[in-house]
């Protein structure tokens, strides 16, 4: 039905793909797999210069993950953020022992990896015939098949109507580079792109998908006291799902006793939220059980979030 659409797609993919990108040119799954999850909240330039030889480096294979600390796994993110992705990644490593399912049904069972993730690791490591659907591939659907409503539903059955089950690895990776370099959110280039011809949003689009409602970020307000006595200083290590197992100085919402002296402000934005502290240093004796202490050295080793790297300057 698309035969036409999928040549155009193969040939303009031959000349203008990314066909260099270290995680194209393996088929390595758990590399592939590695790719995938960095790049769901992270631009290819990020990882492919900061993040991804490292932790390669780090972590030659899947197992060797299963076999670390969490908090090494978490070291290797640091910087790189959404930090539940490590913490997944760790937990399905162990949960594999370190050998990835050779198919999506099964990858699909493992902690944080979803429907389009593990159509994405079989299709590229293991030819399986089987769409994509990440962000870049949705607005092509939403725009060639002038889909105005963002729902999923609707979107893995138009993934599966366009997809070319002959051609899984060309044809994915195509609509991933179509969509980051052509059917741009703001500005779709559709002189130059493939899908030119049976593209049904063209005239207008900037209409699909709709506009998503902006919600307003909730700002959280805290007071981080940076406790020290002999020349360390008490850490403990985030336990909530956000920011799970990275470590930071002492947070509260608010305290009861004196805070110690005040040594300035910090404000972090997260995805869903703005963190606003004060930041205060104190020698009182404190008591928390999940406290530990750390010298100045040693806190180079722990994996902190963007906000305690920000407490941290005002000590050194
Ligand atoms: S023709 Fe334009 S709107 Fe349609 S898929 Fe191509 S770039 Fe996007």
């Amino acid at each position: 039905m698309h035969n036409q659409i999928h040549t155009s797609l193969l040939q303009w993919y031959k000349i203008n793909g990314r066909h260099d990108l270290p995680w194209r040119i393996t088929d390595d799954p758990y590399k592939i797999y590695l790719s995938e999850i960095m790049l769901q909240q992270t631009q290819v330039k990020t990882v492919l210069e900061r993040f991804y030889f490292p932790f390669l480096e780090k972590f030659p294979t899947l197992l060797d993950v299963a076999q670390s600390d969490l908090d090494d796994v978490l070291k290797m993110w640091e910087g790189l953020g959404y930090y539940t992705r490590a913490k997944n990644l760790h937990t399905a490593a162990k949960k594999c022992n370190g050998i990835l399912p050779n198919n999506a049904f099964e990858l699909l069972e493992l902690p944080g990896i979803g429907r389009s993730t593990a159509h994405a690791i079989s299709a590229f490591a293991y030819k399986e015939p089987l769409p994509i659907l990440d962000a870049n591939v949705k607005r092509i659907l939403h725009r060639y098949f002038a889909i105005e409503k963002r729902d999923e539903k609707l979107l893995w059955k138009a993934a599966y109507e366009l997809f070319d089950s002959g051609n899984p690895f060309n044809y994915n990776q195509a609509m991933m580079d179509i969509g980051s370099m052509v059917c741009l959110a703001r500005k779709p280039l559709c002189d130059v792109c493939p899908f030119e011809k049976g593209c049904e949003g063209k005239s207008v689009p900037l209409k699909y998908p709709q506009p998503k409602i902006k919600k307003i970020k909730p700002i959280r307000n805290r007071i981080i006291v940076v406790y020290t006595r002999n020349g360390q200083f008490a850490l403990s290590q985030r336990k909530e799902r956000f920011l799970h197992g990275l470590w930071g100085f002492m947070q509260y919402e608010e305290l009861e006793n004196n805070e110690g002296k005040f040594l300035g402000h910090i404000t972090q934005h997260y995805s869903h939220f703005t963190l606003q502290a004060d930041v205060y240093i104190s020698e009182e004796d404190f008591v928390n059980e999940d406290g530990e202490w750390f010298s100045r050295e040693e806190i180079n080793f722990l994996s902190l979030s963007r906000a305690d790297y920000k407490v941290l300057q005002f000590i050194d």
